[in-house]
């Protein structure tokens, strides 16, 4: 089957879903593909106990329109996965977005043809020609399997966090093994510690977990927001994460050491970034940065009452600054360790050596499980466009396009690929900014260029190689600075083997980064080649 349309977006998550609105009403005919079975993206997948963002629900949200602003009542500081859901059933509600949702439509291959200046995608199913392209994949949306041997002889119940069943699944009484202690094994041990019979935590490296805050919002807050939202919304744009939250003004080694010591107590307690933001240096200075170290490290040994467990939750500070990866956020996560149910295993000291029928087995002992839940994340920020056979000018496939690396124009579109534009794509602020935010600013941005090739006659537009390689540059040099370029982490695509090693996110703040965008546009698009 054949069908022709103007724009195919894929992936029905945020950018997807708000590509879909903003495109359309440019009076092109869209069509959004997505490989699962219902809208949502990651907060479709995500459904494992205790999935909640990281960002403040008020924050994480759409600003288009400012009725569905004040309508959408948000229950909590940060919202649970079943609610951003909900969130965004509504507004596929609202703005009647499903009659050009596909779903259970994985694309397959897109293949641009330059005489005919259309890409044909194809699905298992159908083949769309279409001249624009619009990848709203998501960042995070390939999980990771960790190759360990023997993970199909487990005869229990073996679980992703990025694949969670939609169905649930009743883990009470169950003997229950976590494979990874990031974000989502961080949120999932937390959650369901008191649901288990024996939760056994299979940790390689610890995370820094600072508190969350979270809490139920009250009446007087929401109204606040609502009614400063205009400001607030200005000030995320030009801020440096794209949230309501600065870095402090002072730097941590101007203090003194008790003054220092009571601001990271009032950060603990409010929770969230607010650590991080404490002082402007935390995140490029080594010295700065190892008296919040210091200070986590005395909450976690506060708070956790057998002192052998708590020093092997501790980060070096060394190898892995506050910061350095991306800081974890939960309310009980160091608590949990002090239950009877729950043991730490140090697979750093004592490597998983293989998964079993019956669970799991490492140097120091055998575990035998119901259930293993693999938390360990995500083939990022590349991974889900590198799945799939995109095929530019002459035929260039992004995966030799990309074979050392991605290589952008301002992380929306590439060299070789006309047409083709990425939502929160690699080298854009992305998964170092709110992704909402910056989901909007992508899309505003794409349907401008769209808007503008349509008026003026222009068949069809492409990022220059000079573009792309000033670009890369900027994207190395903003990280350069920063604690998180020599950390070990998924931002380089350490995680994954094999791999290469770039910096996959631009790090020159939101703000910075939205002037660069729109220069580029109020310029002509000098940074492409349009014919
Ligand atoms: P992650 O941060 O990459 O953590 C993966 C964990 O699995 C690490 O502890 C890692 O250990 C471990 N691991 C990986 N491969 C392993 C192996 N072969 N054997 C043993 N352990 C292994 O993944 P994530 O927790 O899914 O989080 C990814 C990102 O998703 C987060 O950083 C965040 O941006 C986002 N996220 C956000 C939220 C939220 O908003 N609250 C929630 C979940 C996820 P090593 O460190 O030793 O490699």
């Amino acid at each position: 089957m054949s069908k022709q349309v103007d724009v195919v977006i894929i992936g029905a998550g945020f950018g997807g879903l708000y590509a879909l609105h903003k495109i359309r009403q440019l009076g092109l005919k869209c069509q959004v593909l997505e490989a699962g079975d219902d809208i949502g993206g990651t907060w479709q997948w995500n459904s494992y106990p205790g999935a909640r963002c990281d960002v403040e629900s008020f924050q994480y949200s759409y600003s288009f329109d400012e009725d569905l602003e004040q309508e959408w009542e948000w229950r909590e500081r940060y919202a649970a996965q079943p609610e951003i859901l909900a969130y965004l059933r509504h507004v596929a509600q609202r703005y009647q977005l499903l009659r050009d949702v596909c779903c259970n439509s994985r694309v397959e291959s897109a293949v641009y043809d330059e005489g005919a200046s259309l890409w044909t995608v194809k699905t298992a199913d159908q083949h769309y020609h279409c001249r624009f392209l619009v990848s709203a994949v998501g960042c995070l949306s390939t999980p990771n399997m960790p190759g360990i041997p023997g993970l199909d002889e487990f005869r229990g119940q073996l679980l992703h966090t990025g694949q969670w069943p939609r169905e649930g699944v009743d883990l009470t009484g169950k003997r229950v093994g976590v494979i990874g202690t990031g974000s989502s094994g961080v949120q999932v041990i937390s959650d369901i510690a008191g649901q288990v019979d024996q939760l056994y935590v299979f940790q390689r490296t610890p995370h820094w977990v600072a508190m969350a805050g979270n809490r139920p919002l009250g009446e007087d807050e929401k109204r606040t927001v609502k009614n400063n939202y205009r400001k607030m919304r200005a000030f995320m744009q030009q801020s440096l994460l794209g949230m309501n939250v600065a870095p402090g003004a002072k730097s941590a080694l101007e203090v003194s050491d008790d003054e220092r010591w009571q601001t990271y107590e009032k950060a603990w307690e409010l929770g969230g970034p607010a650590l991080l933001m404490s002082y402007n240096d935390l995140l490029v200075n080594m010295e700065a940065n190892k008296t919040a170290a210091a200070f986590m490290k005395a909450k976690i040994r506060e708070i956790v009452k057998d002192p052998a467990i708590a020093e092997a939750l501790i980060p070096d500070e060394d190898t892995y600054p506050l910061g350095g990866r991306r800081m974890v956020q939960d309310d009980n996560y160091y608590a949990t360790f002090n239950r009877d149910n729950v043991t730490l295993v140090d697979t750093l000291k004592h490597p998983i050596t293989a998964i079993t029928r019956r669970g799991i087995n490492t140097g120091s002992g055998d575990y035998d499980l119901d259930v293993i839940i693999i938390a360990t994340g995500f083939d990022a920020v590349t991974g889900t466009l590198k799945k799939i056979d995109i095929r530019g000018r002459d035929g260039l496939s992004i995966q030799d396009k990309w074979q050392e690396g991605p290589l952008t124009y301002l992380g929306v579109a590439m060299a070789g690929f006309p047409n083709l534009f990425m939502v929160t794509g690699p080298g854009s602020p992305s998964v170092l900014s709110n992704m909402v935010l910056s989901v909007e600013q992508h899309v505003d941005w794409i349907a401008d260029a769209i808007a503008w090739m349509v008026r003026h006659g222009h068949v069809s537009m492409e990022a220059s190689e000079s573009a792309e390689t000033n670009w890369a540059d900027k994207v190395v040099e903003a990280a350069r600075p920063t604690v998180l370029f020599n950390t070990r982490s998924w931002y380089h695509g350490s995680n994954i083997a094999g791999k290469p090693k770039r910096f996959l996110a631009y790090l020159g703040g939101v703000g910075p980064y939205r002037a660069e965008c729109d220069a580029e546009q109020d310029a002509g698009y000098p940074g492409f080649q349009v014919n």
